[in-house]
């Protein structure tokens, strides 16, 4: 099968990415092998191929965000069957007996594997999954516009859920990415006035047309205080500005897997109750009942689309804030 394969990490500019010929995987018992339609590009694809994350394994086949169907089953699988459509988000398994896992924080498990970083991932003909770890894919959606469900979406979700905001309330976004263009809509959906801050101006019209209350700089204050808000973007630098205007007891969620470093700064800042919380992965439960919630809003993504052999391009143009909305790979039509 043809792939996209990363061999030796290094600047995207570099295009670390080899298109390549690989062997075709097989199920394993309770596995099911998936033929690709599309994967989407996440920030971590970005931070997997240029190496800012340690790799476990090398050669690796990133990609995350995989819409695809099932094309052969493994011994006693159960709940999927040839031609189901479905989707494999970034958490490939966990080990449902570590004390996170008994928590009900598999997002947190000790010995969680990750998708297209412990294992070979979406960009590629074929993969593999787990039957417990894919997840039906709604009707309502096309391929290309499932796929950045499966990570921009989840994530999005979770860090949505952690800022504590509620129906009604004022949500801040930092960044506006492939992840936010859909918390914007969610948020909208819940009754919720949002707020955007980001310097490009493709990103403003994007939020504007998608009914954000109001868009401005970092550095700007916006006409209220915020109830809560999330950082997409991977700077630190953002921390004390985002917290400026945030209401006492309010919450602010890094959901980001790196970050710059966040700049000394003054107590005031964080005093009055102010929370900072970082989000990590996620888990089943909130994979499924993101999917619901999306299929019942519809959420909208706004997708551009890149040919496989395209990988290294489009990751080029993600790292540069060029692409509006989500970045999607083609694999099979
Ligand atoms: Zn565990
Ligand atoms: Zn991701």
């Amino acid at each position: 099968m043809r792939a996209m394969v990363l061999e030796k990490p290094g600047p995207v500019e570099q295009a670390p990415l080899i298109l390549d010929e690989v062997t075709l995987p097989l199920p394993r018992a309770g596995e099911v092998r998936v033929h690709v339609r599309c994967c989407a590009l996440c920030h971590t694809d970005l931070h997997t191929v240029e190496g800012d994350l340690p790799l476990p394994r090398l050669p690796l086949i990133p990609g995350h965000q995989i819409v695809g169907l099932v094309d052969a089953i493994g011994e006693g699988v159960r709940t999927l069957k040839e031609g189901d459509r479905v989707g494999i988000p970034w958490l490939y398994s966990t080990d449902g007996q570590c004390d996170y896992c008994r928590r009900g924080l598999e997002n947190l498990c000790d010995h969680a594997q990750f998708t297209g970083y412990h294992v070979d991932g979406g960009y590629a003909e074929y993969t593999v999954v787990h039957e417990d770890y894919a997840y039906p894919i709604p009707k309502v959606f096309s391929d290309q516009n499932a796929a950045p469900l499966l990570c921009a979406g989840i994530i999005g979700y979770r860090s949505y859920r952690l800022s504590n905001i509620r129906p009604g309330e004022r949500l801040g976004l930092y960044g506006f990415g492939a992840s936010a263009h859909l918390v914007l809509q969610l948020a909208h959906h819940q009754g919720c006035e949002v707020f955007v801050f980001t310097r490009s101006q493709a990103h403003r019209d994007l939020a504007t047309r998608l009914g954000a209350a109001w868009v401005g700089s970092a550095e700007d204050t916006p006409p209220h205080p915020l109830d809560g808000s999330i950082i997409f973007a991977p700077a630190g630098s953002l921390v004390p500005p985002a917290l400026r205007v945030l209401r006492k007891a309010g919450t602010l969620a890094l959901a980001g897997i790196t970050m710059s470093p966040i700049p000394q700064m003054d107590y005031s800042l964080l005093y009055h109750e102010r929370v900072i919380r970082s989000v990590a992965n996620s888990t089943r439960e909130d994979c499924r009942d993101f999917l619901d919630l999306a299929a019942a809003v519809p959420l909208h993504t706004e997708v551009q689309v890149f040919e496989l052999a395209q990988a290294n391009h489009a990751l080029q143009a993600l790292k540069r804030s060029e692409i509006t909305g989500a970045g999607v790979l083609r694999i099979t039509n």
